[in-house]
């Protein structure tokens, strides 16, 4: 074996759980401890501050300067208290994580000294100088002034020796340049139209909530192993390598027994989001091996976002003190299942009911199948966008490929749903139907079937499923932002509740009942939201055809997906929601072509490296070993002999030269066809030509190299094979 490889898996193999210091307190002893919460703002600002806050968080408002400073000293102080020495503009930049720059609280204090501080003004507002991030041209770097501004919705926490502000990222012409920013204006949209709609059933409702809840799918990788593939360390996924023996197939991983380093880990990562007010719930192993899941209770999208991003450094940083490097990439394998990150859905009413839950009165139920088809007229309307929102050169090595939903939006509703809208759709005013609840209420307007949807009705094939009282977004990858899903989701559905609101309004003004004005719209919505509505399996060939008849969007490249943002009725509809403005949507289109191209770019200079330097060295020396056995042989015994005996090395030597001889002239024509590339200005036209031109090499060199590896002596192999990478833990 290679000398570096046999020593890393050694070092791997041999590796214990490492001891987690498990607290004295319950964990609901010490859930939130490291955050700013209510609780401690009880503690730590006067009665006046506190009601001033609380009184802005519930009611959206910003807060006066005078606030803000007592906010701020109250603020320091718990964080001081807290082991905190430092303080962050913590805020999301459209590269997929967080930034944030650190500065101490120290100041001088006027007699040669120093002292702790920090003012309301910088608790609400800064100016990094983030000249450096993405930005689509939108600031160039003469005007290189940003703003990041405090979000008094999402609680500063504690993350190591660091006070952590939940901030936007804008522009100082006001564009936004973050996630949040359009984040916090699509749920404010959702919430004005989802509450105009929420009032036809019930006059108390004062907001509507988008609910999240985030499945965070990951893989292990032990870190020796890990450093010892450099096309894992620099791109996050493997190049190369063939299918070990035994993957997926015995499907022996997922729900199985979680081996002991792996149980340390998650135990510690677990009291880690506990403190930290990351209300993590759920773990287990995923269908692939060393593949595994988080999930959180589900809460306020915002907070859940913010949740989410937290843990993936989190995630990274307890992962390294078990000896572990985690994999947040969407495919890291060829093979075997990627990782997803189903964005659970809802919306909810501040008098506490979830939308999308059957009721149990007709009212309630007519009300719950009034939200059910106005969030599937709006991914049908949206499902271009919807697919844009979730797609990156990461996710685009999964969806599509090998057991993933297909890059195709639909919509999966369950039996027992279908046949209710069925029902619904079937009935008209003349035939008058009633409409009965689990307390037996009967109306005169329609009837449907007790509902009680049960959510063992899965289809696991589907990209956006109906699941009891929610939608599973499950396309949604795993090192994703949530933001960029949640953003494009609620605002369609915001815009199609206007829409719809608008129009019961018109029906009523001519003097129809609500009941009757709802029913028609219903109806109307059911039979326009037909071709997103598909129970079938997503993953079959069959359903590419259909759903290319039914006029949904098929669309496989990349950077094409991403076209769908800058539609012009898309344009419009985020424009009429207050959430993107034309400027914003280009600019985050030329920053996402350009991350593509990179993506990719990084990828094949990675792949031509391993190939020329790593591996077609390694092949020639084995190569040379057969020469010399069958030149030995030939010298031995008599030719006749001697042909016969060495043939089979010399079939070897032969198929060994065509391999490496091929992928020396594909990694050739993949470096020519990224200097023709590198020299295309427009963005959209450069990432396109790394799509079609440049990046079909790399399967096919990859494919060539896993050959080779089936032939090398195992000794001589450089890289870790995936046997050893999935099944060491
Ligand atoms: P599964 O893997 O079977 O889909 P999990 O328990 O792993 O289920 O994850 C389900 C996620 O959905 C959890 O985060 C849970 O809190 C969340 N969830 C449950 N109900 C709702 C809801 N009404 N709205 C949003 N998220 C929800
Ligand atoms: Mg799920």
């Amino acid at each position: 074996m290679s000398q570096l490889r046999f020593k890393v898996v050694e070092e791997a193999s041999a590796r214990k759980p490492v001891k987690v210091e498990i607290p004295k307190e319950r964990p609901s002893e010490y859930y939130g401890k490291c955050v700013f919460n209510r609780q401690s703002m009880l503690k730590y600002l006067t009665k006046k501050t506190y009601d001033a806050l609380v009184y802005a968080i519930d009611n959206k408002e910003p807060l006066n300067r005078e606030v803000a400073d007592s906010v701020a000293a109250g603020m320091k102080q718990w964080a001081i208290d807290n082991g905190a020495r430092h303080y962050t503009h913590w805020f999301h930049p459209l590269t997929d994580g967080t930034a944030e720059k650190h500065d101490s609280f120290i100041d001088y204090d006027g007699k040669g000294g120093v002292l702790e501080e920090f003012s309301g003004k910088l608790l609400v507002q800064q100016e990094p100088d983030a000249s450096s991030f993405p930005n689509g041209g939108i600031r160039n770097t003469f005007e290189a002034r940003g703003y990041s501004a405090w979000d008094i919705s999402s609680p500063a926490f504690i993350l190591g020796n660091t006070l952590c502000i939940p901030t936007i990222f804008i522009a100082y012409t006001g564009e936004s340049l973050d996630y949040k920013t359009p984040l916090l204006r699509a749920l404010n949209s959702v919430d004005k139209a989802g509450t105009a709609v929420a009032q036809f059933f019930d006059p108390n409702v004062k907001h509507v909530m988008s609910n999240l809840g985030w499945e965070q799918e990951y893989f292990l990788v032990d870190e020796a192993l890990y450093a010892a593939r450099p096309d894992l360390v620099m791109t996050g996924r493997t190049l190369m390598g063939h299918e070990s023996a035994k993957n997926q197939q015995l499907e022996d991983h997922y729900f199985g027994a979680i081996p002991p380093r792996v149980e340390a880990f998650m135990l510690d990562l677990e009291i880690e989001c506990h403190k930290l007010g990351i209300p993590a719930k759920t773990r287990h192993n995923e269908v692939a091996p060393n593949q595994f899941e988080l999930a959180p209770i589900f809460e306020e999208t915002n907070l859940a976002n913010d949740h989410n991003l937290l843990l993936m450094s989190l995630i990274d940083e307890v992962a390294r003190r078990h000896h572990f490097q985690v994999l947040l990439h969407e495919k890291p394998f060829a093979g075997i299942n990627g990782s997803g990150k189903h964005n659970n859905w809802s919306l909810g009413t501040d008098t506490g009911v979830l939308l999308f839950a059957p009721g149990k009165t007709p009212k309630a139920n007519l009300q719950f199948i009034t939200f059910i088809v106005n969030a599937m007229a709006a991914v049908y309307k949206y499902n271009g966008l919807l697919k844009a929102s979730i797609i990156s050169a990461t996710n685009g090595h999964r969806l599509g490929a090998n057991e993933a939903p297909p890059a195709i939006i639909s919509m999966f509703l369950g039996s027992q749903l279908s046949d209710i809208l069925d029902k619904l759709e079937k009935s008209d005013k003349d035939e008058p139907l009633k409409l009965a609840g689990k307390e037996g209420l009967q109306l005169d307007v329609s009837q449907i079937p007790e509902i009680m949807v049960d959510n063992t009705d899965r289809n696991r094939t589907s990209p956006f499923a109906f699941t009891g009282n929610r939608f599973e977004f499950r396309a949604v990858g795993s090192s994703a932002n949530c933001a960029s899903a949640m953003i494009a989701l609620n605002a369609a559905v915001a815009d199609q509740l206007a829409e719809f609101k608008s129009k019961i309004d018109a029906r009523i003004a001519k003097g129809e009942i609500l009941e009757h004005a709802l029913l028609a719209e219903i109806r109307e919505l059911i039979k326009f939201s037909k071709p997103i509505h598909f129970d079938g399996n997503g993953y079959s060939e069959e359903w590419k055809e259909e759903a290319a008849k039914r006029g949904l969007d098929c669309e496989t490249s990349v950077p094409l997906i991403i076209d769908s943002y800058l539609k012009p009725e898309t344009i419009e509809m985020f424009k009429r929601q207050g959430v993107f403005s034309e400027v914003e949507l280009e600019a985050r289109n030329e920053v996402k072509w350009e991350m593509y191209t990179k993506k990719i770019q990084i990828e094949a200079r990675v792949l031509g490296d391993l190939a020329l330097n790593h591996i077609i060295p390694v092949a020639t020396r084995y190569q040379s070993v057969l020469l010399d056995n069958v030149f030995k042989i030939k010298s031995l015994f008599p030719k006749e002999q001697g042909e016969k005996i060495a043939a089979q090395d010399m079939s070897m030597i032969e198929t060994m030269s065509e391999h490496m001889s091929i992928i020396k002239d594909k990694v050739n024509a993949m470096v020519e066809a990224r200097k023709i590339a590198n020299k295309i200005e427009d963005e959209r036209d450069k990432a396109i030509a790394y799509h079609d031109n440049v990046f079909p090499h790399m399967d096919e060199i990859r494919y060539h190299i896993d050959k080779l590896e089936l032939m090398v002596d195992d000794e001589m192999w450089p890289l870790p094979k995936y046997r050893e990478l999935l099944f060491i833990s």
